[in-house]
């Protein structure tokens, strides 16, 4: 089994109803594909990175056990990021759903991720470790995460994002994936 953290992201709403949804019928998919979700950070919402106009993100980060490989677990998240709607050639643009591996059992891939090939898995997550809705998260699941590459704790390469860090706001504490429709 190994220990693997995935963040979740949304600003569209999609064949799963509205992000909020969309993002807690993600972790019960998960759930029943062998992905068994141990700890689920708070909700947060976050200013869109890039200049681009859109919606504001809700994005989490979840903490699961798996015993798949990398590829299949990346294969299983690409297949659910479809059936919530999402279509090609949205790559850092609004998305109903967007599912990432940021670490999977410490395990080093790809890296430096300096160019970046579509379908290549790069482990840790290439750009995790400079976003702050991404680190914010994970520090509600795993409070000791170091990265594995750099050797920095989340809490110290958060640090250096100070900028950014305003732009993420905890709206519903980590019971948010429990509610049902009274909470949405
Ligand atoms: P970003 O990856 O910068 O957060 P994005 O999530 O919008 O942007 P996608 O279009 O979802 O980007 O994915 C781009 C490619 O990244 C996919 O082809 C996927 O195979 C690849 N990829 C590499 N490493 C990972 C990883 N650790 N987790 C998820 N996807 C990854
Ligand atoms: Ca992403
Ligand atoms: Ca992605």
């Amino acid at each position: 089994m190994s220990a693997v953290l995935i963040s979740l992201g949304a600003n569209l709403p999609g064949a799963w109803g509205d992000p909020i949804r969309t993002l807690r019928q993600a972790i019960a998919e998960l759930q029943t594909r062998h992905v068994a979700v141990e700890h689920a950070s708070a909700l947060y919402e976050t200013e869109p990175l890039g200049g681009r106009r859109q919606s504001h993100y809700l994005n989490a980060v979840v903490l699961a056990k798996v015993n798949v490989a990398p590829a299949a677990l990346l294969r299983t998240l690409k297949q659910l990021e479809r059936r919530a709607g999402r279509r090609l050639g949205t790559h850092w643009g609004p998305r109903p759903l967007d599912l990432d591996i940021v670490d999977f059992g410490g395990r080093r891939y790809g890296w430096p991720a300096g160019v970046r090939h579509r379908g290549r898995l790069v482990l840790p997550h290439p750009e995790a470790h400079r976003r702050a809705f991404v680190l914010i998260p994970l520090l509600d699941v795993a409070p000791d995460w170091r990265h594995p590459v750099l050797g920095v704790s989340a809490a110290a390469l958060l640090a250096r994002l100070r900028s950014q860090r305003r732009g993420v706001r905890r709206v519903l504490d980590s019971g948010w994936i429990l509610c049902d429709e009274a909470g949405s």
